[in-house]
């Protein structure tokens, strides 16, 4: 089995090769290893092997990490990838630097309340429903000049851009259409006024077609991590 130090080199590569191949600067994509369902311990070797961006599902899962790790935490950082209930957003104010699946004004007004003043503001990506019908979560396109604007008004967070869960698709052509639809969206909201430089998106199958579509964070965990081991709850 390869080991993480073979997994993060391979999936850096693949990462180099994209950039390079779209004219891009390396540094324009940061790795994001999703550890969802890993322990710790997996967490800690993917650390000290210089990984810093870490993207968790489960509040209360990663909650648990973060505490295992908590001589590490000035060194990493912790992103919240899967949904966010308003009965949680507390707890990630407190604990998260950056949360991805802001999809409505609520959620966002809570954790502006809930951010302690003491911590840098919370980083924020909105969720953006980009394969129509087929998925639930994430904003309409329609809607997310409203929210945009309504988010980045709010205190004590950053909307740093957009995030995207395509739905799977095999052929390059069919990944990048959506990718593409992300991308062309942020460009219109920075058109509006808005400061955002961030486009989340690609994971294991398809980060190639969304760093060729301007991907400033890859969300990777199965070619880092392996297949995981057990369902994801709920
Ligand atoms: C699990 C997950 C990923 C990583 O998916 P892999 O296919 O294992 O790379 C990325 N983003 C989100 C939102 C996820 O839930």
């Amino acid at each position: 089995m390869a080991t993480i130090d073979t997994r993060l080199q391979t999936v850096k590569g693949r990462i180099a090769k994209a950039c390079a191949q779209a004219g891009r600067d390396v540094q324009s994509v940061t790795l994001l290893a999703v550890s969802k369902t890993q322990d710790a311990q997996a967490v800690r070797e993917a650390a000290e092997r210089g990984q810093a961006d870490f993207g968790e599902n489960y509040v209360q899962e990663a909650l648990d990490k973060i505490a295992a790790l908590a001589p590490l935490r000035a060194r990493l950082r912790w992103h919240l990838i899967g949904p966010l209930q308003s009965n949680k957003t507390r707890l990630v104010a407190e604990a998260f630097d950056w949360v991805h699946t802001v999809d409505r004004l609520k959620i966002a007004q809570r954790l502006a309340e809930q951010r302690p003043p003491q911590l840098a503001p919370l980083q924020v990506c909105l969720q953006v429903n980009v394969s129509g019908e087929a998925s639930k979560s994430g904003v309409a396109p329609a809607e997310l000049p409203a929210l945009a604007h309504a988010v980045a008004a709010l205190p004590r967070l950053q909307l740093r851009g957009l995030m995207a869960i395509p739905e799977p698709a095999h052929d390059p052509a069919a990944q990048r259409a959506p990718h593409r639809l992300l991308a062309t969206l942020l460009a219109e909201l920075r058109a509006q006024g808005l400061a955002l430089d961030t486009l989340s998106m690609g994971m294991s199958a398809d980060l190639e077609a969304a760093v060729a579509e301007g991907a400033t964070i890859v969300r990777v965990g199965t070619a880092l991590f392996g297949e995981r081991s057990r369902a994801a709850p709920g």
